[in-house]
């Protein structure tokens, strides 16, 4: 049986070790996963009490166009419900945009590293991969446009980076727009948009009808904490929407997840409190992290990439025998570092003495 071609050279996604494979191997009763950027602080209370209350009609199809939360979300974001799009993740959404906008003898431009799902997708089109390498973890925009040409037809920002943490700031973004080609479409994805301080994100809502070639990418996984249920949403002009409406799965996010998203949607609070619990929690590990010396990068998301004295791997390694997972750098394309999703203050406390045990010991072995 074969499949396309591409599809012999490409692997399918690993997910970070899950807790139960890893308490196994090390004999270990608690782990703590800071793996995948993650709430620390779980999610809303109102979608806990819907939950408990749950008694659905499962034999029933969810509905198609997701009504209830593209009112709320149009509400919200004061745009139109047509300029919306919902998904199982925002990663349904890049799969959606590479079905729609991708095929053999195009190209499309990103940053590496970054988050890796535009690539594979777009291999998986048979696309051509242009890379462009940031600089201290942040987009180089001026090296992206020049790797566009006639056949560009997507380009991915992702901003706040995954796995580097940086913001493409605001002047920038504005200012990579007006240069970019209109046949070009600019993919914004803002996964961690709930994190960015007040006042530093590109404000896209204000001006987005202005581009005919904009969307924008965000998701109930994390900010939201609602990873588990898969909900992400995109918003662009109607023209951009219909074409992905096209490749969309027709009953393509469950129920139960819709209603539970319009449930965290009304709840700022929640959000509120662990946008703000988790800036104390970036500023004391930064200020731990300063202590011995370690650089990481400037990140306005919930994770720091921190660079390691030794491979990310071997930090991984340590911190995996001690109970914590993190993403070793070495799987991200960029060695000798860790991204550390950041945790409750418990937990920080502890990885903070695990890392200290480990630099005195390497720093001994110099
Ligand atoms: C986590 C993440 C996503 C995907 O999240 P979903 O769970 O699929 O909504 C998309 N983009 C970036 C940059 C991410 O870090």
């Amino acid at each position: 049986m074969d499949g396309k071609q591409v599809l012999n050279e490409l692997t399918p996604y690993k997910p970070g070790k899950q807790i139960e494979e890893v308490k196994k191997a090390y004999g270990l009763t608690r782990i703590v996963k800071l793996a995948s950027n993650e709430n620390p602080f779980g999610y809303s209370s109102s979608v806990k009490q819907f939950l408990k209350e749950l008694d659905p009609s499962l034999e029933i199809y969810p509905d198609g166009y997701t009504t209830e939360l593209r009112e709320a979300m149009a509400e919200k974001l004061n745009i139109k419900e047509t300029q919306l799009i919902f998904g199982s993740g925002s990663d349904e959404i890049v799969q959606m945009i590479g079905r729609a906008f991708l095929y053999p003898g195009v190209n499309t431009v990103m940053a590496t590293p970054t988050f890796p799902q535009y690539k594979h997708n777009a291999l998986v089109e048979g696309a051509e991969i242009r890379e462009v390498s940031t600089v201290n973890g942040y987009h180089d925009l001026k090296a992206m446009l020049g790797a566009i040409d006639e056949q560009t037809k997507v380009v991915w920002l992702c901003s706040p980076n995954n796995p580097t943490g940086s913001l493409i700031p605001r002047e920038d973004f504005y200012s990579f727009m007006k240069k970019c080609p209109k046949h070009v479409l600019v993919v914004l994805d803002e996964a961690y948009y709930e994190y960015v301080e007040n006042g530093k994100d590109p404000n896209i809502l204000k001006s987005f009808t202005c581009y005919e070639n904009l969307i924008v990418l965000r998701t109930f996984s994390k900010a939201y904490g609602l990873a588990g249920l898969r909900v992400g949403y995109g918003f662009a002009n109607e023209n951009i929407i219909s074409k992905l409406d096209v490749v969309r799965g027709p009953f393509n996010t469950s129920s139960i997840a819709q209603k539970a998203a319009v449930k965290s949607l009304y709840d700022d609070d929640f959000i509120s409190q662990s946008v703000d619990r988790n800036k104390a929690i970036k500023a004391d590990f930064q200020e731990f992290l300063d202590s011995i010396g370690w650089h990481y990068y400037e990140s306005e998301t919930n994770f720091l990439l921190v660079s390691t004295p030794v491979s990310g791997t071997e930090v991984f390694q340590h911190l995996l025998e001690n109970g914590f997972i993190v993403r070793p750098g070495e799987l991200l394309g960029i060695p000798r570092t860790v991204r550390i999703t950041l945790g409750n203050e418990n937990d920080m406390e502890q990885i903070k003495e695990i890392l200290h045990q480990f630099h005195v010991k390497v720093s001994r072995e110099k």
